[in-house]
């Protein structure tokens, strides 16, 4: 036994660590090792905290607010969440109907472990958030993956979605606006998804967390303004870590019919008990305070959006769907794909994400990651001379591959 390792869990083989937070890493290495790098990989805004909300924090701590909390969040936080959903969307929640959760991807795994089991499929657009499909299998359920093309501008169709429905789907998740592709499902393709779930009984999940990040004038189209009468089989998956730049404080929230939030207080008070009584009293003020941070924030991505995606779509080959939310862009590279460096092939998004981090000192993350290996994900949540910097190197970087 002395040079054997112990065996782990049968579900261990099923899963990886999250590609994103692993390519975040490498760049982070390289850079503390004097790398001048360039992180476009990350998953968060390049905006501190406000500091009314780290006031909060500040203050939760010096009035010793450090205690466990109720499972399912304080109650003035589960308050704030349902009374701004009442004046943003005019959507009607009881607070016990809020769950809070440590960030919005433990939020995901609560609704999944319970709701999901052996034998139920849930379908997942794709390009999908990484952390969809391992969440769905994890709960011992399947992931259908339903592929969103992109000259349908990464729209669902009625096709595709009935082509993936079986007889054991039993959920779908929707993520819009898109990480990784910035795309906004439209009201057309959330009415084909409406009626499928209502005709089959299947839950919805819409993890709105990029919802304060939209582009345009369209008011950003929802399941539940598309048919109201989905409510009892909806659930809203949200949090304050991109609209409030608060990714480390870990607070996300769900709200959905009872029986479901409560199923899911009982699996978190059987796994992280609460999320930080600190981080609840900073969303708190986060929540119920000043709405303009996330349209400040929201504003100053515009020029850098509009830069990266002029400089993407000006080089050759390069094809890129433009966002209509969030802070990413997933141009289409697989024009290069075949062509070498080194005597290395580039044979898909890993070969050329590796390729931009070793020679060009540029950290993005694979298509693959998200299901979606023609592409690769940058964000534009990086300042603007860091975008344009960026924009340089990739294109000498691209035409230096032969
Ligand atoms: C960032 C993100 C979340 C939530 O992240 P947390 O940090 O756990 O709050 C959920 N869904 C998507 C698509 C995201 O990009």
């Amino acid at each position: 036994m002395a040079d054997q390792l112990l065996p782990l869990a049968e579900r261990m083989s099923q899963i990886k660590p999250s590609p994103t937070l692993a390519v975040n890493a490498k760049a982070k290495a390289m850079k503390a090792e004097g790398a001048d790098i360039l992180n476009f990989s990350v998953g968060e805004p390049d905006f501190p905290t406000p500091e009314h909300v780290c006031e909060a924090g500040i203050q939760a701590i010096n009035e010793r607010f450090t205690r466990y909390t109720a499972v399912p969040g304080i109650p003035e936080l589960r308050e704030a969440i349902v009374q701004r959903f009442k004046e943003d969307h005019g959507w009607e929640y009881a607070p016990e109907q809020a769950q809070v959760s440590c960030g919005g991807k433990h939020g995901l795994y609560n609704i999944a472990q319970a709701l999901f089991g052996p034998g139920d499929e849930v379908l997942i657009p794709t390009p999908y958030w990484v952390s969809y499909p391992p969440i769905i299998l994890l709960a011992g359920a399947t992931p259908v993956l339903v592929p969103l093309e992109e000259k349908d501008d990464f729209d669902l169709t009625a096709e595709n979605l009935a082509k993936y429905a079986t007889s054991k789907t039993k959920g779908i998740i929707l993520n819009s606006p898109s990480n990784p592709t910035g795309a906004v499902f439209s009201t057309t393709a959330l009415q084909a998804v409406a009626s499928m779930a209502k005709d089959n009984g299947w839950v919805v999940i819409s993890d709105d967390i990029y919802d304060t990040i939209v582009y345009g004038d369209e008011p950003l189209p929802h399941i539940l303004d598309v048919d109201p009468g989905l409510k009892e089989q909806t659930i809203i998956l949200n949090g304050v870590s991109k609209s409030f730049a608060m990714t480390g404080w870990r607070i996300g929230y769900s709200l959905g019919p009872q029986h479901i939030i409560t199923a899911m207080n009982k699996i978190q008070s059987q796994s992280t008990s609460n999320s930080s009584s600190v981080a609840q009293k900073a969303a708190l003020a986060a929540v119920a305070g000043p709405q303009d941070f996330p349209a400040m924030m929201k504003e100053s991505f515009v020029p850098r959006l509009d830069y990266i995606l002029k400089e993407l779509t000006s080089m050759e080959g390069i094809t890129c769907v433009k966002p209509n939310g969030a802070f990413y862009v997933f141009p289409n590279m697989s024009a290069y794909f075949g062509r070498s460096y080194d005597g290395k092939t580039i044979e898909g998004s890993v070969d050329m994400s590796a390729y931009l981090l070793e020679k060009s000192f540029m950290a993005t993350v694979p298509g693959a990651a998200f299901g979606a290996d023609d592409f690769v994900r940058f964000s534009f949540a990086a300042s603007m001379e860091e975008i344009q910097e960026g924009m340089k190197r990739l294109r000498k970087a691209l035409e230096q591959l032969s």
